[in-house]
């Protein structure tokens, strides 16, 4: 439960850092990053890197900063990159690649399972003609509203852009979710990708900031682009430290939000009114009818539950949910569903 005993389920980025977090933070030993002299910045950097298996790592304050540095160093002006629909680079970042990178977005459809066809990939790369943009780069993400992509389908879609001469980089604000689920190493679980963004303000638990992971001479690079975005922190070592103590002590028990989602979502299933999607880890889908939606969201709102409610809402666990919580939210919805009459 979280510190203001609310039951937060909009998302997984409202965690509080715990007081080990906290301690952690007050003991960083810092110096100005942008002069490459924060030893927290470095040491999370370095770990980040290794425990990947990239050549090098790059701090940031946000996942959408470490996708678009990303974007911005792989992609030119007047370059493409090929994007799911659905996808956070694409649909959720302002148009960023277009507005500051001078980058076309190709967005494809993404398949119920989250992945874009092979076919739809090898389809929509241009052929080097000055009528088109220059197809530089697929951009796949995973978990994908939830969803894990199977390892085969990843290592099938990285090998077709490289053997078509594009660069892979991997929206990996939750690929620890999609590591733990599928009970691999996280090097594993970002194998085929040149690049990798990951969150660490996510199911991990740290208040701020993302790593941008890949060759070293392009996180160089990248750091021109940080810089111009305003990302250039200084004594960012204390929240680094945070990133560094989520990266340490938070990515197994991922798999206990992944049991608290699939226990909540069994629990709504009970629900005669509301249809509800299997989670495959800390989030998922229900269909609420739309006539219910202003009254549960006033009866949530008397119980301290705090939810995104619509016809159709996404509720999320993490470490600040329990299984008492999830229990408690099961009540509430079954009991408002139990008097509620259209
Ligand atoms: C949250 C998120 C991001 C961006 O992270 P911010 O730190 O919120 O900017 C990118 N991609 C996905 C899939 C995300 O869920």
């Amino acid at each position: 439960m979280s510190k203001n005993d609310w039951i937060d389920l909009r998302s997984d980025t409202v965690t509080h850092p715990s007081s080990e977090m906290l301690a952690a933070m007050a003991a960083a030993e810092v110096g100005d990053d942008v002069y490459g002299d924060d030893p927290a910045v470095n040491r999370l950097q370095d770990y980040a890197a290794e425990l990947f298996g990239y050549e090098a790592g790059m701090f940031a304050p946000s996942g959408t900063q470490t996708n678009l540095i990303a974007l911005m160093t792989h992609c030119g002006r007047g370059d493409e990159y090929l994007v799911g629909q659905e996808a956070h680079t694409y649909k959720y970042e302002g148009g960023g690649a277009a507005v500051l990178g001078s980058i076309q977005p190709q967005p494809i459809a993404n398949q119920p399972d989250g992945s874009i066809a092979l076919g739809d990939i090898e389809a929509y790369i241009k052929p080097d003609d000055m009528h088109f943009a220059r197809t530089r780069l697929l951009a796949l993400e995973n978990t994908i509203g939830g969803r894990v992509l199977p390892r085969d389908y990843l290592a099938a879609a990285t090998q077709l852009a490289h053997a078509k001469g594009l660069a892979t980089h991997l929206d990996g604000a939750r690929i620890c979710n999609a590591a733990v689920k599928q009970g691999i190493s996280l090097a594993d679980a970002v194998a085929g990708f040149d690049t990798v963004s990951v969150c660490l303000s996510k199911g991990l638990g740290a208040p701020v900031g993302s790593v941008l992971l890949g060759p070293k001479a392009f996180i160089e690079q990248g750091k021109r682009w940080r810089k111009m975005l305003g990302g250039g922190m200084r004594q960012a070592g204390v929240i680094a430290a945070a990133g560094q103590y989520a990266l340490e002590h938070n990515v197994q028990r991922l798999l206990e939000d992944h049991d608290n989602a699939a226990a909540l979502a069994h629990g709504l299933a009970q629900v005669a009114q509301l249809t509800v999607s299997a989670p495959q880890t800390n989030i998922f889908w229900l269909d609420v009818p739309a006539a219910a939606c202003e009254p549960l969201r006033r009866a949530l709102a008397r119980e301290r539950i705090r939810a995104t409610v619509g016809p159709r809402m996404r509720l999320v666990t993490h470490l600040d949910v329990s299984r008492a919580d999830v229990a408690r939210t099961v009540d509430v919805f079954t009991n408002f569903f139990a008097d509620w009459r259209e």
